[in-house]
């Protein structure tokens, strides 16, 4: 695929809370590594959604902003919702939800990764090592239920479980491409596959079809794990973790433990992949409890822009988009294990602002 223009368009959806806060950090940063790395120029084009513009005009995701996402070349996502801020039926506001269904972005990715310099969450030294990636599937699973669930005579209340043989290959054939392109210490890629097989049907369909992808990739490895045992040893030892895969609802809450092993939200990136589209977003939600404050670290939101960088240099083959996502990555590491800046997440004292201006300022130190 080539470039339309000579500009990329960027979808930019700030949200609430401390998306707010983070995303034009985010921007400042991509615009000064972007530059640094001679890479195409890219248009941030900045759409209303959440919950704070359902409360100004009664729509969350307005028609305009989904239609600008579908044009645009990326998305780039803050965090959206609002305790305070429902739906009529009491819902929340949850429109990353409606995206991923609307533009097929069955895939999400979340790479956990421990960076020099924070404190160890666990005590183990080879926590030091951890290095894994989460694939969630996100179109389908328990998710699937999402509207369609029913309370009978209010004695009963039933959820539906989808697991369909296409959602379940897309994104195991996804999970094994991220295997491959991972250089894992010399080691083949290994993608282990995280169900619940011994007790139900659709799970046993799912592990059968991973099985049968991965009979397509003897260059890797394969294993599975009942999430039960999968969620004992993500604590125990996730430095033997590579890439998992897993269905949308074990995904959704394994990606949290996940973030809260590398000690918080505030350090893990992620993105919603699907055949056309791409989605960018840290993996944290909007904090109420420090919203406003100025104090949130905007690391995640730095590490998912990098992602994005990457996948739109393999998809319009401009590899300089790639250098500048190396600076960006490079810079939070220089950033950290310099100490040059403590996020006070983690018990330092820089705020959003401060991380920002050392980030960029670490941008030439990453060179
Ligand atoms: P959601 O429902 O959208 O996932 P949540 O309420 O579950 O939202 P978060 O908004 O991710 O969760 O917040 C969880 C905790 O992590 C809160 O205490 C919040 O302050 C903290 N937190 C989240 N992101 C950051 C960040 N970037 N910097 C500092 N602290 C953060
Ligand atoms: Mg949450």
């Amino acid at each position: 695929m080539t470039m339309k223009n000579d500009t990329l368009t960027i979808a930019v959806l700030p949200g609430d809370g401390i998306g707010r806060e983070v995303m034009p950090a985010c921007l400042e940063l991509v615009n000064a590594a972007t530059t640094m790395a001679g890479a195409p120029a890219l248009a941030f084009q900045t759409h209303n959604a959440g919950a704070q513009y359902y409360a100004e005009s009664g729509d969350a995701l307005p028609a305009s902003t989904l239609d600008a996402c579908r044009k645009s070349d990326a998305i780039l996502f803050g965090a959206m919702g609002w305790p305070d801020i429902r739906f009529p039926d009491g819902t929340e506001i949850i429109p990353q939800l409606d995206l991923r269904m609307e533009l097929g972005l069955f895939a999400g990715v979340r790479p956990i990764r421990w960076f020099p310099g924070l404190p160890r969450v666990l005590t183990d030294p080879r926590a030091e090592q951890i290095d894994f990636v989460l694939v969630r599937e996100q179109t389908e699973g328990l998710f699937y239920a999402r509207g369609r669930g029913e309370i009978r005579n209010d004695e009963e209340a039933y959820d539906t479980m989808q697991i369909t043989r296409s959602g379940t290959q897309r994104v195991t054939e996804f999970a094994f491409d991220i295997a491959r392109q991972r250089k894992r210490r010399g080691k083949p890629g290994n993608v282990t596959c995280v169900d619940k097989a011994n007790v139900f049907q659709s799970m046993a369909f799912f592990r059968k079809v991973f099985d049968e992808v991965a009979d397509r990739h003897s260059d890797l490895t394969k294993d599975h794990a009942y999430v039960d045992a999968l969620a004992l040893n993500m604590v125990k030892k996730p430095w033997t973790f590579d890439v998992l895969v897993t269905e949308n609802m074990f995904g959704d809450i394994l990606s949290d433990l996940a973030a809260g092993l590398i000690g918080g939200m505030g350090m893990a990136p992620s993105a919603d992949i699907g055949d056309k589209h791409g989605l960018f977003q840290p993996a944290h939600g909007t904090a109420p409890d420090i919203a406003g404050k100025g104090c949130a670290n905007p690391s995640a939101m730095f590490l998912s822009a990098a992602m994005m960088l990457d996948w739109l240099a393999a998809k319009f083959g401009q590899p300089t988009l790639a250098d500048a996502a190396r600076l960006m990555e490079g810079a939070v590491e220089h950033t950290l294990s310099t100490k040059l800046a403590i996020p006070m997440e983690y018990g330092g004292n820089a705020n959003c602002a401060e991380m920002t201006r050392s980030v960029i300022s670490s941008l030439s130190a990453a060179r």
